[in-house]
């Protein structure tokens, strides 16, 4: 094995792909073997692997102004361009962007930024950042924090105390309900533990919310209806914040331009990355609205700067792979497209899965989804050890489709955005082959 300390993997494995090259939706490994990338990568790739006027425009940047930073005083034209054209996309009023790498930084960005605005406007005092059970936001020190899955926790001293972190509970109906409890009372229920929560710790020392439209690494969770409805107006009602992190959900992926749009929800904060530029060049976008932007400008005047900023921040070539890539969604009408292929893979997820043996929730909207991959049908009791979502994968993999079992069990499916009908058809009938397969060897493991 190489040097490699790989990422958000169990060190003792050693059975790895090493993939090759890639073409529309498919991928292909150094033994010849051709997949469906069904996870779009890491939730990502949302053009695909060979979108070849994307790579024009990096290559373009590169021959023409490869690096620039925008530190104290500097700016370059894609940034501008790149810049204008988001804050006319997003449900923010007034938008103004601090611009990073990655989702995780870029949540950190927001959670400094919050403390920034906060401290400007003298209430240094309103600093807690509410986060859900099962989140996911990113592993930097305080996007790690705020995430809320145990590998990404334990042995990292995470949360780390002095973020000031409150956990609230998972809007998951399907693992989450008590007895006979029926949607509405279950969202009831958790919005009231976390009215109680707000209030046991003072609205006025709280300063935001994060949440995942539909959440993605943590086995793609769609709250039920009327939950950010009534989530909102709790949030308002006690001044708190409400901070999207649509690192997965942005753009076309849920059927719409966001998660936000799909859910209902009006954001204050909303983080990009990933499907911002394809994942063609890395970057990501932390959105403020303009009223926070112009309380931060008195303190950095103060100190000389605003004292955060990467190398990286507004890349060129990053800023133009993503200026490409939002001006493909618009020409090619992508997230209609994603609206009308996610109808069917929806409809087709359900049509195929429901009475399958192994699954006990189908659930997604849009071009996410997930199977939740059940030992007893009746009980929804889960399979131990996250084994069901192992063999899964592995037989999806045998069968030719690359997807990832999240929360151990949930077999994940996120597609590039340009996944076509026909390829949906040929994507399910090999998972519906390697769920046969993974159903009858758990049996005979005696797991189910
Ligand atoms: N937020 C969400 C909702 C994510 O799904 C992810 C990554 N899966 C992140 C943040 C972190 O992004 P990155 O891996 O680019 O740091």
């Amino acid at each position: 094995m190489a040097p490699v300390v790989y990422p958000t993997t169990n060190l003792t494995a050693t059975e790895q792909m090493c993939l090759e090259r890639g073409e529309g939706i498919y991928v292909f490994d150094d033994k010849g073997n051709k997949y469906i990338e069904g996870l779009a990568g890491l939730w990502c790739t949302s053009l695909g692997y060979d979108n070849k006027e994307v790579i024009a425009a990096i290559t373009d940047q590169l021959n023409t102004l490869p690096f620039s930073h925008t530190f104290g005083g500097k700016t370059h034209q894609p940034l501008i361009d790149l810049a204008e054209k988001l804050a006319a996309m997003v449900p923010v009023d007034d938008a103004y962007i601090f611009f990073g790498n990655s989702g995780s930084d870029a949540n950190d960005s927001h959670y400094k930024m919050l403390r920034y605005y906060f401290n400007a406007i003298g209430k240094p005092e309103k600093r807690k950042i509410i986060t859900r059970e099962r989140g996911y936001h990113g592993v930097t020190v305080a996007a790690g924090s705020l995430t809320s899955l145990p590998a990404n926790l334990a042995h990292f001293d995470a949360p780390v105390e002095a973020l000031s972190i409150l956990r609230t509970d998972a809007p998951h109906y399907y693992t989450g309900r008590k007895g006979n409890e029926t949607e509405a009372q279950f969202v009831d229920r958790i919005l009231q533990n976390l009215e109680d929560q707000i209030l046991a710790e003072d609205p006025d020392t709280i300063a935001a919310m994060i949440m995942e439209p539909i959440t993605g690494a943590s086995g793609v969770i769609v709250p039920p209806e009327g939950y950010y409805e009534k989530l909102q107006a709790l949030l308002r009602k006690h001044g708190i914040l409400v901070w999207a992190d649509e690192v997965i959900t942005g753009f076309g992926r849920t059927g719409a331009d966001f998660g936000c749009t799909t859910m209902g929800i009006k954001p204050d904060l909303m983080t990009f990355a990933k499907q911002l530029s394809s994942a063609y060049f890395p970057i990501s976008a932390s959105v403020i609205p303009g009223w926070m932007y112009k309380e931060m400008v008195a303190p950095s005047n103060e100190v000389g700067v605003f004292g955060h900023g990467y190398t990286y921040s507004g890349h060129p070539a990053a800023c133009a792979a993503a200026l490409k890539t939002l001006e493909i969604y618009e020409r090619d009408n992508l997230f209609g497209h994603a609206a009308e292929v996610g109808d069917y893979l929806q409809a087709e997820l359900r049509r195929i899965f429901t009475d399958h043996p192994l699954v006990g929730e189908v659930r997604g909207k849009g071009l996410i989804a997930a199977l939740e991959l059940v030992s007893n049908k009746t009980t929804g009791a889960t399979i131990a050890g996250g084994k069901g979502g192992a063999v899964a994968v592995k037989a999806c993999q045998d069968n030719g489709v690359i997807l990832r079992a999240v929360a151990g069990n949930a077999l994940a499916f996120c597609p590039p955005l340009i996944i076509t009908k026909p390829e949906i058809d040929d994507m399910l009938t090999r998972v519906k082959t390697a769920l046969d397969t993974s159903y009858e060897s758990l049996k005979a493991e005696g797991l189910l």
